[in-house]
């Protein structure tokens, strides 16, 4: 399942393709969305945003295209005039002189006004995108003591993409480790230091994951791994997530894994206290 990081890639690449370029053509497979075809093709596209897992393709004319990729949708980017080997069903094509942005499989497409945003049923019920809106330190801790979320478990909050958007397991596990604090604490048994230590850790680990391709470990310790024969991504890129039983790189002792709640969890019962 793709994090925040792995999705403001992928919309790295489609802006790449993309922004400042007028779109020669924009086609949907759906007929509920042909109506929009006139309205985008010709004009500008603006900007690539990622809102969780949601992709807004925005347009100069004020029109956006939302797209949800779900578990199946792909985008591809290929030079103009080629297209990707696959099997996959394409559903929207934009096209300009250099190159064609298409997603496949993907079913979840709309298109609105910017000023619909707000309003729609996921977006609207999402928190500030941590690549996208880029939410400061102080933000995060007030989001952390709101009513809304302070007796929620760490766990639980930060997978909750109401609660921040970008977060899932991988970033979870090594966010917590780095932060000291043990899953099923809750904001409010946190002291206001550990409160901020958390909102920088989930700042810092989620750029360093989106600039790094998704190696979380120090890059100092990722060094040190490397030069000790650890030379496959998997075994030097986390200290805590998929590495039960294995000794933690910051105290030695055993991680563990728990399966709360039908989710995989792993947490270093020495770096992250008890409550
Ligand atoms: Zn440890």
């Amino acid at each position: 399942m793709p994090e925040g990081p792995e999705i403001r890639l992928a919309a790295d690449r489609i802006a790449q393709a993309l922004v400042g370029r007028k779109a020669k053509r924009v086609s949907f497979a759906f007929d509920g969305l042909k109506e929009f075809e006139p309205k985008l093709s010709g004009h500008r596209v603006v900007d690539v945003k990622t809102r969780g897992k949601a992709i807004l393709t925005c347009f100069e004319n004020d029109w956006v295209i939302y797209s949800h990729n779900q578990l199946y949708g792909r985008w591809y980017v290929c030079p103009a005039g080629q297209m990707p080997q696959t099997r996959r069903q394409l559903r929207l094509a934009i096209e300009n002189q250099k190159y064609s942005a298409m997603l496949y499989s993907a079913s979840d497409i709309e298109v609105m006004p910017r000023r619909h945003l707000d309003k729609h049923p996921f977006l609207a019920r999402i928190g500030p995108d941590l690549l996208s809106d880029k939410p400061g330190a102080d933000l995060i801790v007030a989001r952390l003591t709101a009513d809304e979320f302070r007796n929620r478990r760490l766990a639980g909050l930060l997978l909750d993409q109401k609660f921040l958007a970008g977060l899932g397991n991988y970033l979870r596990a090594e966010i917590l480790t780095h932060a000291g604090l043990h899953p099923m604490r809750k904001p409010a048994d946190c002291s206001e230091k550990q409160l901020l230590k958390l909102a920088k850790t989930i700042i810092r680990l989620t750029h360093r994951s989106y600039r790094t391709h998704g190696i979380i470990n120090p890059p100092s310790l990722v060094k040190r791994l490397r030069a000790e024969g650890k030379t496959n991504r998997e075994d030097y890129r986390f200290n805590t997530y998929n590495r039960a039983g294995q000794p933690c790189y910051f105290c030695g002792q055993q991680i563990v894994f728990s399966n709360a709640g039908g989710r995989k969890m792993y947490f270093c019962p020495s770096c992250q206290v008890t409550p």
